[in-house]
């Protein structure tokens, strides 16, 4: 069983995490672990020749091996969102460590927006996380275009059930470049059939 869409309870028992937009008519579209030389280009030219404004959430590491992909996200106007420096798990970090991680990051280029690996993240580091002013940007709707075993029409049959406000979690990484590429585009297309749009967070 493939769980696409993010249980209520779970958003109500994390609330002190942001699960979705603001606007009913618009999605939100991220990307996760970019930026990255065999998809975060290829998801540039697709966003631009569809005209959609969408959210990277970056690690560190990757900012500095590819700054020029990098700068190519921010030169197409899309929003930045700190994903730690080397995709440190929240859980099995320390709080000083894990802040390093999102400081450097940081420092590479500033976000008030965070997005934890994994999604994993105790409630210590949610309140320092929070006390520096950042927002803790979960998801709606997981594609799980990561997954070895996911098919790109499974992903496309289940973005039917998207709705306005929803937060789309795809990646910018090896692991998830088949499914992405082969679903993204129809993802897009199910989208605007109804009359929702594209907006970044902020
Ligand atoms: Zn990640």
């Amino acid at each position: 069983m493939m769980f696409f869409r993010v249980p209520l309870l779970v958003q109500l028992l994390f609330s002190r995490r942001v699960w979705k937009g603001e606007n009913r008519n618009a999605v939100y579209l991220t990307f996760d672990d970019g930026p990255d030389q065999l998809t975060t280009p290829w998801v540039l030219d697709l966003l631009k020749k569809e005209n959609i404004k969408a959210t990277f959430f970056c690690v560190g590491k990757n900012m500095t091996k590819y700054p020029d992909i990098f700068q190519s996200i921010l030169d197409d106007g899309h929003a930045i969102g700190n994903h730690t420096y080397a995709h440190e798990k929240g859980i099995r970090t320390s709080i000083d460590s894990y802040l390093q991680a999102l400081n450097k990051t940081d420092e590479i280029h500033h976000s008030s927006l965070f997005r934890p690996p994994y999604g994993r993240i105790n409630l210590k580091q949610v309140k320092k996380i929070k006390a520096l002013g950042k927002k803790i940007i979960m998801w709606t709707w997981n594609a799980q275009d990561y997954k070895k075993n996911m098919n790109p029409n499974t992903i496309i049959s289940n973005a039917k059930r998207i709705k306005g406000t929803d937060i789309l979690l795809f990646h910018n990484s090896i692991k998830s470049k088949r499914n992405m590429m082969e679903s993204l585009p129809s993802v897009i297309r199910i989208v605007k059939q109804k009359n929702l749009s594209f907006q970044r967070l902020s």
